[in-house]
């Protein structure tokens, strides 16, 4: 149903800009009038192919409900309060993410009052499949825009990119895009456009504060609440950075660029967090070692110029709560902030979430890994490494390049929809060669490193199940091609795969070697040749795919 993706939906919201003028309200409403027309109609065609309950079911078993748990004995009185406030900021970024997805989650769930399908609906943010290429989860509903509805439906990628010359609000991270009364594409601030939505969730960070005990935090959700009515975050992304001994969190306002397929729009999404405090002072050490590891890298010195941030701040934490976006992609593992100036001046933080992490391997990697690994190496798919793997990773987001070898233009700006794929793909190789310089530094048994390796290759199925919207999917799926052709595993006829751990490091080394220089060289067309040769599902992977499919392992896990 793409009908919500449409001029109707700014008009129907209460906080019309105010510049609009009574003329464009009239034109608009004569659109309203003809596309509810067609509305209609595709509704009512809709109705006849209402979906069964099977196809609901067959659905829905793709995700394990797990109850996400967590100690809050340790949480004062004064933190108890806290926590409410910020579990309500953070469902506004609920809200405002179901817009920027989709439209109007009230419309749509009237059109669809049955509560299975309101379950599946909410699983997805719309009537979208995000895990099989954002293709329509009932039959007649429409294609998903590429820019969700943070553009007019009806606008592509290149007439974006010519009006965003002239006016470059069109493509800041912080603006919706909307149409005028004669067709111009006009940029409407986020702070404005939901203005409602971010008074109301400034007005309870501030609240917050007010008992936040911890002086650091107190001044980022003053901060934050600020940065949510001008759209300004770096002050706040900076206090963020320096704060460093609160026990409960919030990640909040609008962060990844993941949900706008044309690579522009920062999507709202929250993650209420409780630090934990042992574990996170012991992996400190490992983000000293960053440089270090940033002089090792197999590419030339050019392609390894920046200095990483060696204050970086490694944390991890129990998840409270998802909300918006972060609950759309359920991350085990979050690398902030994303603004380039405040990495290069204050570092990053990278947060490892706990009790997301133990559910997914339980419910997922465990059961796949007894599916598709060779019993004499299924012991090395552990939690542990799971654990540690996806440590790497975050870790890894802070080596190589974020500007090019070649002028000082970002990385990002350059491979534009595609950054995320690449720098997804780099931090999962470049994890594993973490892993391998600590066994050297270490003197970790091999087995070690070996169960860093098998897990990870198990994990590949994992993310590839994704699917192909997703910018971790692709990646893997990239990875996985490319260590076939390396000949890295061997499979059984029943299917049980066997990696060979030397092969693989060298095929990883020579994996990074293209992604760093790609990045460095912000090589666009290379990008698209490189995921054209690796990037597509092969007959016999396709086969495993439905293997585990059929084994009924969940695709996801959704956190209750
Ligand atoms: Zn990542």
């Amino acid at each position: 149903m793409s009908d919500n993706h449409t001029l109707t939906n700014i008009f129907y919201k209460n906080y019309l800009p105010s510049f609009i003028s009574k003329k464009t309200v009239a034109l608009s409403l004569y659109l309203t009038f003809i596309l509810s027309l067609s509305i209609l109609s595709v509704a009512s065609a809709a109705q006849n192919s209402m979906p069964t309950d099977d196809e609901i079911n067959a659905n829905l078993k793709k995700f394990v409900a797990v109850k996400l748990k967590t100690d809050l004995s340790q949480l004062s009185e004064n933190q108890r309060q806290m926590l409410s406030l910020l579990r309500d900021a953070a469902m506004i970024m609920d809200d405002i993410f179901w817009q920027q997805a989709y439209g109007s989650r009230d419309k749509l769930f009237a059109k669809w009052p049955k509560q299975s399908i309101q379950k599946l609906l909410a699983i997805h943010y719309g009537p979208w499949d995000r895990y099989s290429g954002d293709k329509p989860l009932f039959a007649k509903g429409g294609i998903k825009p590429p820019g969700a509805n943070f553009y007019p439906a009806d606008m592509d990628k290149r007439e974006l990119e010519v009006a965003g010359q002239d006016n470059p609000a069109l493509i800041s991270p912080y603006t919706m895009v909307r149409r005028s009364a004669n067709g111009k594409l006009i940029s409407i601030p986020y702070h404005q456009f939901f203005a409602t939505e971010h008074k109301l969730a400034a007005e309870k960070l501030r609240k917050a504060s007010g008992l936040a005990q911890d002086p650091g935090f107190k001044r980022y959700l003053i901060l934050r609440a600020d940065a949510l009515l001008n759209d300004d975050y770096q002050a706040s992304d900076f206090a963020w950075m320096a704060m460093k001994n609160n026990l409960l969190d919030i990640i909040i306002g609008p962060i990844e660029i993941y949900e706008d397929k044309l690579g522009y729009k920062a999507a709202h999404e929250a993650f209420v967090l409780l630090k934990d405090m042992a574990w996170s002072k012991k992996l400190e050490m490992y983000a000293k070692l960053l440089p270090s590891w940033q002089k090792q890298l197999p590419v030339p010195q050019a392609y390894k110029q920046d200095s990483p941030g060696a204050e970086s701040d490694l944390g991890v934490y129990d998840v409270l709560l998802y909300a918006g976006d972060a609950s759309a992609t359920r991350a085990i593992a979050v690398h902030l902030p994303n603004d380039a100036e405040v990495q290069l001046i204050a570092g990053s933080r990278r947060l490892q979430l706990k009790n997301a992490m133990e559910a997914k391997f339980n419910h997922i990697v465990k059961p796949m890994a007894r599916l598709l690994i060779e019993p004499s190496q299924l012991d090395h798919v552990s939690l542990q490494a799971f654990f540690n793997n996806t440590m790497y990773h975050e870790i890894a987001h802070g080596l190589g390049v974020k500007k090019l070898v070649v002028s000082k233009n970002s990385v990002e700006s350059a491979l534009k929809e595609n950054s995320w794929m690449v720098e997804e793909g780099k931090a999962d190789a470049l994890g594993l060669f973490i892993a391998a310089k600590l066994q050297q530094k270490e003197g970790w048994p091999r087995d070690k490193l070996l169960d860093s390796l098998v897990t990870s290759f198990t994990s590949i199925f994992r993310s590839i199940r994704f699917g192909s919207s997703s910018s971790h999917a692709r990646a893997n799926l990239i990875r996985f091609n490319y260590l076939k052709e390396k000949k890295v595993f061997i499979r059984s006829p029943q299917g049980l795969y066997r990696i060979d751990p030397k092969r693989m490091e060298a095929a990883l080394s020579s994996l990074i070697a293209i992604i760093l220089r790609l990045q460095g060289d912000g090589d666009y067309a290379g990008v698209i040749k490189f995921e054209k040769k690796y990037g597509t599902i092969g007959p016999q992977l396709a086969k495993d795919l439905q293997r585990l499919q059929n084994a009924g392992i969940p695709q996801d896990a959704v956190f209750e």
